[in-house]
């Protein structure tokens, strides 16, 4: 049907000059993208459930929202405490954040992007109005959908489908299907050049981790920093802080598997905790002298947040948390010792206004001023989303 219609109204074009064929054409464009997609999804009906692949409906953008033909995504320990239900998500949903593709259609009112741009999805969205993205230095943007999710999209509606029952979004991007619907506060154009199997990790792991080093941290040269947790983000504050000219990096992760590539990013000195007699942020501070100047967490422990705490300098050292642990999960400071100066702070994505700066990441990747090469362990078809968590699981990634 929809093919003999378009054979009619290109004939009828031929009467008009080629301007109003243009015009013709564009409408047609247009609605046909106005339909329901059917594509692969993997959907996580419960949590501790393995994904199912499955076909999925996917309604057409709505007014402020862009259709995505995704390309790309990465697997990140966030999707992982999902998928655990460690973060609380209501569920049928379609996971996955960290995503590259390709605007298919676009509501009405989306200025930013059109059809056809390369873009990322962006896990926390930058609405340029609310009192974060207005502050200089905020970057949780009031119209994120993570702390605490609904599920759905800012109208408060879904707009997946599968066997006739509603699946819900995560963090209104749900990467991990062939096509996805996000607001257009929650997309960012890049550049065309960018090449699609790389820069899907630009949309979290890169600026979540490169980030905290040296956007939030601020790392110094000739400083001393250590990493809790050496996955994929502890991965991308180690190249952070080499790339700020640190001078000792000392990396803490309970798998011996991750050692050889954390050196080959810059860490100095491995330390596996479990292989410790006393606590390992005594360790820190008997290796150090002092404590370090900057600490980062990176893995979701109460515990390891007191440790990498407890590993700053007194006075000036600086502890950023970047992993996270399940709501209600206390983690608590010897209050006697706070005043002495140390900076405790949480970051998210690296603090970066997102719209704004993840396009400049891409370039930066592509004019070579920061390699995200290392950070990709496999590159795997969609339809072995199993395989790929089987590897994350295994601490193989
Ligand atoms: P990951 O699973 O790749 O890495 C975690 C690492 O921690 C692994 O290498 C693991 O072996 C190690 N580890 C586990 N328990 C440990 C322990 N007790 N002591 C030392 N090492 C231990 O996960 P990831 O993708 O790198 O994510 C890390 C954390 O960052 C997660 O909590 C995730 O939710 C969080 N995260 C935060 C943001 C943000 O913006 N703040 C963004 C993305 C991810
Ligand atoms: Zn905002």
């Amino acid at each position: 049907m929809i093919f003999l219609f378009l054979q009619i109204i290109a004939s009828k074009c031929h009467l008009y000059d080629q301007k109003l064929s243009v015009i013709t054409k564009c409408v047609i464009l247009l609605s046909l993208c106005q339909q329901t997609i059917t594509c692969w999804a993997a959907i996580a009906w419960a949590k501790n459930v393995p994904l199912s692949v499955e076909k999925v409906q996917v309604e057409p953008p709505k007014a402020g929202e862009v259709r995505i033909k995704m390309t790309s995504s990465g697997i990140c320990g966030s999707d992982d405490h999902v998928l655990k239900g460690l973060s609380p998500m209501k569920f049928p949903l379609i996971p996955g954040h960290e995503g590259a593709g390709i605007v298919e259609s676009i509501g009405e009112g989306v200025c930013s992007v059109k059809p056809g741009d390369k873009v990322l999805t962006l896990p926390l969205p930058q609405c340029r109005e609310c009192s974060a993205c207005l502050h200089p230095k905020g970057n949780f943007c009031e119209k994120q959908d993570v702390l605490p999710s609904s599920g759905l999209m800012l109208d408060g509606t879904s707009r997946f489908t599968c066997r006739g029952e509603k699946i819900y979004h995560l963090f209104r991007t749900s990467t991990f299907a062939e096509y996805t619907v996000v607001q257009e506060i929650g997309v960012a154009k890049i550049d065309d050049a960018a090449p699609m199997d790389k820069i899907c990790i630009i949309s979290c792991e890169v600026p979540t981790g490169y980030g905290a080093a040296v956007h939030s941290a601020k790392v110094t040269p000739g400083s001393t920093c250590v990493v809790f947790g050496l996955g994929g983000i502890g991965s991308a504050v180690v190249m952070g802080c080499k790339a700020s000219g640190a001078s000792r990096i000392i990396g803490v992760d309970i798998n011996e598997e991750k050692f050889p590539q954390a050196r080959a990013l810059g860490v100095t000195d491995c330390i596996n905790p479990r292989k410790l007699k006393k606590p390992v942020q005594e360790v820190i501070m008997e290796m150090t002298g002092i404590g370090v100047d900057f600490a980062f967490e990176a893995i979701g422990l109460s515990d390891t947040m007191v440790a990498a705490w407890e590993s700053c300098h007194l006075s000036y050292g600086v502890c950023v948390i970047i992993g996270v642990t399940p709501p209600n999960t206390p983690f608590s400071l010897d209050g006697g010792n706070v005043f002495s100066g140390r900076t405790l702070k949480g970051t998210c994505l690296g603090d970066y206004k997102t719209r704004d700066s993840f396009p400049q990441l891409v370039t930066d990747y592509l004019q070579n001023k920061i390699n995200i090469d290392p950070l990709i362990t496999h590159q795997l078809p969609f339809n072995q989303i199993h395989k790929a968590f089987e590897l994350y699981r295994a601490g193989k990634t």
